[in-house]
Parts: structure tokens; C-alpha cells; sequence
């Protein structure tokens, strides 16, 4: 547990400072990303000034599990804009390849993060650290028989016409394996983030809004059995109050230059 007493640091560059301290001090780090860590990887996020539902507020419609199992023109229009997303050619950003270099360290507990998009895989972190706590849109999953397979295959199906394709096996509803609005958290998921939420001597949430739970209440978890907490986002979250550091850095500099 750090000297430092929560609420104290201002952030910006102060915040920086305090945040690369404690990060250099501790032993066991959790960190938990949103999608503000890939912004800048060129996916949008979904609160943010330029946020998708910020701009278009219809978009949290296609992201709701009633809404999507029963309207078929959403179900094809969801199929059409996942052809679409940004997220298929985007890569990993300085942020998250400092964070694997984390991982190499020996320091990371485990990742957990709210993102859907791979990319701390592809930045290198080993999977076996990281809890895709709000699941993957590289796979599809039938929401009847649960069956899973690649997105890219599904994807094929839709580009040969198939608006809504169903599922092979048993004709039920595809959708893509991520956690809708509606939709429970993989327990097993949840119950490991929590578990390294409260094993951890530091919590490290980056680029998330912390308003989406229970993934946010890792947060105050960690801050409960003594970890420290650093949040780093350019807006204020509803658990800055708790945190020892606050960092509004943009995110791709912030990270790398927490780890140097
Ligand atoms: P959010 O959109 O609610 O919040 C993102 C936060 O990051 C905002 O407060 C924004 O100001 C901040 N931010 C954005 N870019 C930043 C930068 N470069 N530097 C500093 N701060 C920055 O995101 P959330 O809390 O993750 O919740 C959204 C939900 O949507 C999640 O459950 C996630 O599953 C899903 N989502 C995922 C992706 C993805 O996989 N990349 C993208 C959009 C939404």
C-alpha cells in the first residue's frame, strides 16, 4: 500500500509523476482498459466526445440483447456495420504495446479489459493474463445451442448475401460473442477480475468511462482491500475521488511514459 493518500493528486503531469512512483513500487498490478486505450488505434469509443453513441445515440439500440434477438432489419444492419468497423485493419497503439512490455516484466497480474477488439493480444500481451471481460468480436456465437466460431468465416456468409446468417448447427440467432446491454457476464470471467481486483497491490484503470458495471466496481474492489488506485482518462469518472493518481496524459503518452 502506498504513503500516498487518494484524492490528494490534482492530475495532468503531477498525476503522471505519482502514477509512475506507485507504478515502480508495486508488485502485483491489475489492469483494467476501455476503450479509450484504442482511440488512438482508430476505434471509436462509445462516451467520449467523439463517441459513437455520443454521436448517434440509435447505435446503443443494436448494442441491446432484446432489441437485436427480436428485430431482424437491426440484426442485418448490425451485420452490415461489422462488415464495416474500423476495428478489423486497426493495430496496437504505444499504449498498448507498453503494456505488454508490463506483462514481460512479470508484473502484471491480470488484464482485464472491457475492449472487444484484440488488440492486447496482438500487442503481444500472453493471453493467459488477460479477461476479455465483455467478450471478443473476433468470434460469433449462437445465441440458442452457444456454439462459437470465427467471426472472419460468418463475415464470408454475409459478403455472399446472407443478411442474417443463422447459425449452422442449429438455425438459431447469430450474433457477435460480445456482451450485449441485457446480456450476463461468462461468470467465470467475472469471478476471476474480481478475484485479481482483490489480490492486487495496484489498480490501473485506463481509458474507460467506469460507468459500465460491473466492470467498473473492480475499482472500488481493489481500493477495499488495499491496493492502490490510478485512473488514467481525459474525463472525470465516478471513482476519481477514491484514486491515489489521476493522469489526464492522453493515454498513448501516458502509458509509455509511466513505464520508463
Ligand atoms: P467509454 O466509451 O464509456 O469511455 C471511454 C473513455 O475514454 C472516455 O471517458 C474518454 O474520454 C476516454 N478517452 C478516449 N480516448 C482517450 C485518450 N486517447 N486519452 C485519454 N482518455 C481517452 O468506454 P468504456 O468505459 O470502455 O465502456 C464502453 C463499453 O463499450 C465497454 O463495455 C466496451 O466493451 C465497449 N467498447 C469497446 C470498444 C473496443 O473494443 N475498442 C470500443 C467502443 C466500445
Amino acid at each position: 500500500m502506498s504513503s500516498v493518500e487518494p484524492g490528494r493528486d490534482p492530475g495532468g503531469v503531477t498525476g503522471l509523476g505519482v502514477a509512475r512512483s506507485l507504478l515502480a513500487e508495486a508488485g502485483s498490478v491489475v489492469v483494467l482498459t476501455g476503450a479509450g486505450i484504442s482511440t488512438d488505434s482508430g476505434i471509436p469509443d462509445f462516451r467520449g466526445p467523439n463517441g459513437v453513441w455520443t454521436k448517434n445515440p440509435e447505435a446503443e439500440k443494436v448494442a441491446t440483447l432484446a432489441s437485436y434477438l427480436a428485430d431482424t432489419d437491426l440484426r442485418r444492419r448490425a451485420w452490415r456495420s461489422r462488415l464495416n468497423s474500423p476495428a478489423w485493419a486497426a493495430r496496437p497503439n504505444a499504449a498498448h504495446i507498453a503494456l505488454a512490455a508490463l506483462a514481460a516484466s512479470g508484473k502484471l497480474h491480470t488484464l482485464v479489459t472491457q475492449n472487444i477488439d484484440g488488440l492486447h493480444q496482438a500487442a503481444g500481451t500472453d493471453p493467459s493474463l488477460i479477461v476479455e471481460i465483455h467478450g471478443t468480436m473476433h468470434q460469433v456465437m449462437c445465441m440458442t445451442c452457444d456454439h462459437r466460431s470465427p467471426m472472419e468465416a460468418t463475415l464470408d456468409r454475409v459478403r455472399a448475401g446472407e443478411e442474417d446468417p443463422p447459425c449452422r448447427r442449429c438455425g438459431g440467432i447469430l450474433k457477435s460473442a460480445t456482451i450485449s446491454f441485457g446480456q450476463d457476464l461468462v461468470a467465470g470471467d467475472l469471478r476471476r477480475a474480481t478475484r485479481a481486483a482483490s489480490e492486487c497491490d495496484l489498480l490501473l484503470a485506463i481509458g474507460s468511462s467506469l460507468a459500465v458495471f460491473p466492470a467498473a466496481s473492480l475499482v472500488p474492489i481493489a481500493h477495499h482491500h488495499g491496493a492502490a488506485i490510478v485512473i488514467v482518462n481525459a474525463e472525470e469518472t465516478e471513482f476519481d475521488p477514491m484514486a491515489h493518481a489521476v493522469v489526464r496524459v492522453p493515454i498513448g503518452e501516458a502509458i509509455p511514459a509511466m513505464m520508463s
